[in-house]
């Protein structure tokens, strides 16, 4: 007999503006009633509570050594993810299940905190999106079997690593679905235009920057028959807060103490993440609920100038966002904002004022952050650094508190945004971004027998001028 969960809920999309309900097996990504954001609940719910948080818990470590493929990935959660699908729906391309990894000891020294990142570059797109991709592909599957549909059209914006899940997603998933991604031209990473290319979805691009785009594929999303891949989408919340679960389970599902904190771009990521963790906190499964920092570049923090402000005299304006390098969140009019709106505050009602705080810094402060971060150890890209950046400046403001300890998310692979990396080496970064490298954070390489050429001499010549230019660059001393 299959292991697969026999729980099934029944899903709605809940209108976070006007409370309308609508039914889950339609394409439906704002309410149709008043323009709103959705979020997806399920009504059965209630009756997970008849099991208890620990029983859950059992379920979710026992599940850890499951031989279904399919549950090995983001649906470990199955019950608190999109609890509708069957087996064959679920699509798994290895996501999910990514370390966190401890910062050296020296380092948590040096910044008086202790502190990991979990990262995200260990996805198969090599970002955090692919969470919420296997969960709006295998919507996509389980709405072309229950509803016979011969053609989906999937499309979305991208500030580079939406694109790279999404194409990467629907090549595997195939017909009837059709993959088209809509980037800003020349605002993405080479390694983020060639992963969509890669994986052979069409390819847009517009002038212009993010904010444009989403525009976009919004207006085509309410007059055409598409599906939008965007984190509009609910179903990929729903995949994306499998982040949070994961943290839990990490830590034994005891979360006191610990921070999170998460880069705000969009808004997708911070919604799945306090999502995810009032979810546990609901059934029990965690008795403790963590303080969520999130992290905004000053060139496009929104979000930040929302919360800063007392409670009474916040009002939500977008902004225009200025060239920044933790590229993948530079965003000024985040689409997400109404839910975080909402459920930031229920989560600070159940935690406290502090719960959920925002952070802005700086552009050098990002960049420094992110080469310190892996010049001991870590793969974090720059709105990993962007996290980073945010807990030291969290920690210089006094806004943690003695023996917690920080879960930075790094979002992304360093490797897709190395030129940024290697821009900050080169002190090349365009003046719109404010950055000055420092000497002692730069690195290049150190070229050896400039003036030797390979063919005058015989191998065991050259390797003897080889090694005495490396004793010499490296002032070996002999034995
Ligand atoms: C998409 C993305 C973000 C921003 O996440 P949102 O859900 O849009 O807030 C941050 N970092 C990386 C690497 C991303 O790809
Ligand atoms: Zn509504």
């Amino acid at each position: 007999m299959s292991q697969f969960p026999r729980y099934r809920g029944k899903m709605e999309y809940v209108c976070q503006e006007c409370g309308r309900r609508y039914p889950a097996d339609r394409l439906l990504y704002s309410c149709p009633h008043c323009g709103g954001v959705p979020l997806l609940e399920d009504t059965n719910f209630p009756e997970l509570k008849k099991k208890s948080g620990l029983a859950w818990r059992e379920i979710f470590d026992k599940r850890q050594m499951t031989r279904i493929p399919v549950l090995k990935g983001v649906f470990r959660f199955y019950e608190l993810l999109a609890p509708v699908f069957d087996e064959e729906d679920i699509v798994y391309l290895g996501e999910g299940s990514t370390p966190i990894v401890e910062a050296a000891p020296r380092l948590c020294e040096e910044i008086g905190v202790k502190f990991a990142f979990k990262n995200e570059g260990q996805n198969p797109s090599a970002s955090f999106k692919d969470r919420g991709m296997a969960c709006a592909f295998s919507f996509l599957k389980w709405m072309s079997r229950t509803k016979n549909l011969d053609e989906i059209l999937a499309i979305c914006a991208s500030t580079g690593d939406t694109s790279a899940a999404a194409a990467l997603y629907g090549a595997w998933t195939g017909p009837p679905v059709n993959t088209v991604v809509i980037l800003p031209k020349g605002k993405v990473t080479p390694q983020q235009l060639g992963q969509p290319l890669g994986s052979g979805a069409i390819v847009l691009e517009l002038p212009g920057v993010f904010d444009d785009c989403m525009k976009v594929v919004e207006l085509l999303a309410e007059k055409y028959n598409v599906a939008l891949l965007n984190s509009k989408n609910s179903w990929r919340i729903l995949g994306q807060e499998s982040y949070a679960y994961e943290v839990a389970q990490w830590y034994g599902w005891d979360l006191r103490d610990v921070c999170l904190f998460a880069p705000i771009g969009n808004a997708g990521n911070i919604t799945a993440i306090l999502s995810g963790l009032l979810k546990m906190y609901d059934l029990g499964v965690i008795p403790v609920l963590p303080r969520v920092f999130g992290a905004q570049s000053d060139h496009a923090n929104p979000v930040y100038r929302y919360f800063s402000e007392p409670e009474a005299k916040r009002m939500w304006h977008p902004v225009k966002v200025r060239p920044s390098v933790a590229q993948a969140a530079m965003i000024g009019d985040p689409v997400s904002f109404p839910r975080v709106r909402k459920l930031a505050k229920r989560y600070t009602e159940l935690a406290g004022h502090d719960a959920f705080q925002v952070v802005s810094v700086s552009e050098q402060e990002i960049m420094d952050a992110t080469i310190v971060a892996n010049r001991n150890g870590h793969i974090a890209c720059t709105q990993g650094g962007e996290c980073f950046a945010a807990l030291m400046r969290a920690k210089r403001n006094g806004l943690l508190r003695e023996g917690e300890k920080a879960v930075l998310d790094s979002t992304a692979h360093i490797l897709k945004f190395a030129n940024f990396q290697n821009m900050y080496f080169d002190n090349s970064l365009p003046p719109e971004y404010g950055i000055s490298s420092k000497p002692e954070l730069s690195a290049h390489p150190v070229s050896l027998l400039e003036d030797v050429r390979r063919e005058d001499l015989d191998t065991a010549s050259f390797a003897a001028l080889g090694a005495e230019a490396v004793v010499s660059a490296l002032s070996l001393k002999k034995l």
